[in-house]
């Protein structure tokens, strides 16, 4: 399980998500076959995978788009690009194939748009300011200590 940072709420889970890397889907001969399947929590600071061997954080993500592959599997990936731990652009493909509620074919397409979604929503930064427990008072972050404080309060939450 991948935990939560101060302040970051799961505003949104999508199961049966195919989580794959592009370096191995360039030495893949047969098209797409996903690293591990599992959950895609969509927080208001980042996106989560969580398989059962594979957690992965993505955070500062650039970009969101779909790559379209020659093997049908829910008509291709998508393709997540962001900044790594060490400052370097990165990618990740996600995949929905075997989702129920979704229609065949139309599957990568929907989680495209609920990511497009997700990562241009406004709302995600006003969920971003937790409220103070005694006073409700909406907390600034200290970055100095990486933790939310109660200006009225005069405490760390
Ligand atoms: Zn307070």
């Amino acid at each position: 399980m991948v935990e939560l940072e101060a302040g970051e709420q799961v505003l949104h889970e999508i199961r049966k998500v195919g989580y794959e890397t592009p370096e191995r889907v360039k030495k893949a001969l047969l098209g797409p076959s996903y690293i591990e399947k599992g959950t895609l929590k969509l927080t208001n600071s980042s996106l989560i995978f969580e398989g059962k061997k594979i957690q992965r954080r993505f955070k500062k993500i650039s970009k969101i788009s779909k790559k379209d592959t020659k093997v049908k599997l829910g008509g291709g990936y998508v393709q997540v690009d962001y900044k790594g731990s060490d400052g370097k652009e990165k990618s990740a493909l996600f995949g929905a194939s075997s989702m129920a509620f979704w229609s065949k074919g139309k599957a990568t397409e929907n989680l495209y748009n609920t990511l497009t979604h997700w990562l241009q929503s406004e709302k995600k930064e006003a969920q971003y300011m937790p409220r103070c427990p005694t006073c409700r008072q909406v907390a600034t972050f200290v970055q100095q200590y990486n933790k939310w404080y109660c200006t009225r309060c005069q405490r760390y939450l």
